[in-house]
């Protein structure tokens, strides 16, 4: 039997470091640092961010564990021993560890147990090539969720993975830009022992990596636990070391931290103020707005998306104009490669455009181009000239124009091409800046062909 479990980890969306007061960004190398992050001989740290701790206990709850809070167990900082060079102090501040006691444990995520939850920091970034480190890295808040080794599939982690991350957007609590690293485990029962993949920053390079693996597995069936790195470019795992015990990183609790203290009261107020999930919103889509679950499930890839639609609700009829959104705003958000977070839009100047479509005042296709200005900021239609549907009178006109000076097009419909016909109605469109009623033009133009 197939097992698989997954380490994965995301930086916190906090604007502070773990244990100091530097930025969690820094434009340059070695902008947001300071003594305590880049280890400074008699740097002591900074009490925990409080922020980080809160957001850990969020995503906890989110993923259904258990929150060690202060009548139970105590959270105790651990050092993690070892030499390298993006590791200044030596060791590096965790919640993990032998003795160490999660902030979570023994949760569940979509049919997936959770084994734990912990807080750690970065250490810096060193690029073994060039030997450069920069330090903006050191010091900022990871999460890390291990979950059993219950998956079966590389497919089943994917979906997972996807589902989780969109979660985790939803609480705000990741910061999604940088995206998440994960490691793997794979074995099969009875069969290899385990191994490890560590560091993999796409869902795609964890599928090939968790198939490489199985293969290799079922093939070659390895006695010994071992850690080992993913090639993307040969496509293929490397051996890296066999499975060093814990005992090799010296785990010791760090003297410079009181215990961190979750109380009972404090994780019951997160817990009341918990977003709302992806499946709660769904579940509100298609009740509420009575949208269906098809479109539903589109948006709910997105807060961004869901949240603009509940704002959309307050100024028209969300079931009846979804496709304004689920096509139109998606389409001229890929064609500008743009996520919703990256502009300015407003659900108001939609809902302007959407109702003036409504009422004939305006063509469709008119409203389709002014959706392609809304990217990068929206604006007011009230504030736009000339962009109501040209009038009865002015349509003959433009279309007599047309007759004219399209000879050819009009002889080559009368003699059976139907497809000449759609080419003088895009002339009139044209002419009239996409502001000629579709229907009007071609009964216009029929008309005047007889
Ligand atoms: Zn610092």
């Amino acid at each position: 039997m197939t097992l698989i479990g997954l380490e994965v980890h995301g930086y916190l969306d906090t604007k502070e470091k773990l244990f100091c007061n530097c930025s969690t960004w820094g434009e340059k190398p070695n902008t947001a640092i300071c003594p305590i992050c880049t280890a400074q001989p008699g740097s002591k740290p900074m009490l925990p961010n409080k922020e980080a701790i809160k957001k850990a206990v969020q995503i906890g709850l989110m993923l259904n564990t258990k929150i060690n809070t202060d009548d139970k167990k105590t959270l105790i900082w651990q050092r993690k021993h070892y030499n390298w060079p993006d590791l200044p102090k030596g060791y590096q501040n965790t919640l993990s560890g032998t003795y160490a006691v999660p902030i979570g444990e023994k949760g569940k995520f979509l049919g997936i147990r959770i084994r734990e939850l912990h807080l750690e920091e970065d250490p810096a970034a060193w690029n073994p090539e060039t030997g450069e480190i920069d330090y903006n890295r050191s010091g900022l808040p990871l999460i890390e969720i291990v979950t059993e080794p219950d998956f079966t599939s590389s497919e089943q982690v994917a979906e997972w993975l996807k589902k989780l991350i969109i979660t985790l957007s939803y609480i705000k609590a990741i910061k999604k830009l940088s995206g998440i690293k994960a490691d793997v485990n794979v074995n099969i029962k009875g069969k290899s022992e385990r191994a490890e993949i560590k560091n993999m920053h796409s869902i795609s390079d964890i599928i090939k990596a968790i198939e490489y693996e199985l293969k290799r597995h079922e093939k070659e069936r390895p006695k010994l636990k071992e850690t080992r790195r993913w090639d993307a470019e040969k496509n293929i795992t490397e051996s890296m070391r066999s499975k060093e015990s814990q005992a090799d990183y010296r785990f010791i609790s760090d003297p410079d931290f009181p215990a961190i203290k979750i109380s009972k009261k404090e994780v019951e107020k997160i817990k009341n103020n918990l977003p709302e999930t992806p499946e709660e919103k769904l579940r509100k889509l298609v009740k509420k707005h009575k949208l269906d679950e098809k479109d539903a499930k589109i948006l709910t890839k997105n807060l961004e998306l869901v949240e603009l639609v509940e704002e959309l609700s307050k100024y028209i009829d969300v079931k009846k104009h979804i496709s304004w959104i689920t096509i139109e705003l998606l389409r001229v958000l890929n064609y500008n490669k743009k996520t919703l977070d990256e502009i300015e839009i407003e659900a108001k100047h939609i809902g302007e455009l959407i109702k003036e479509v409504a009422s004939g005042g305006m063509t469709e296709l008119k409203a389709k181009q002014i959706m392609n200005e809304f990217v990068p900021k929206s604006f007011s239609i009230k504030d736009k000239k000339d962009i109501s549907k040209t009038p009865g009178n002015e349509i003959k006109n433009i279309c007599i124009r047309v007759i004219k000076e399209n000879p050819k097009a009009v002889q080559d419909y009368k003699n059976g091409e139907e497809k000449s016909l759609n080419f003088l109605i895009g002339k009139v469109m044209s002419l009239s800046n996409r502001r000629a009623d579709y229907k009007a033009t071609r009964k216009e133009l029929l008309n005047l062909m007889k």
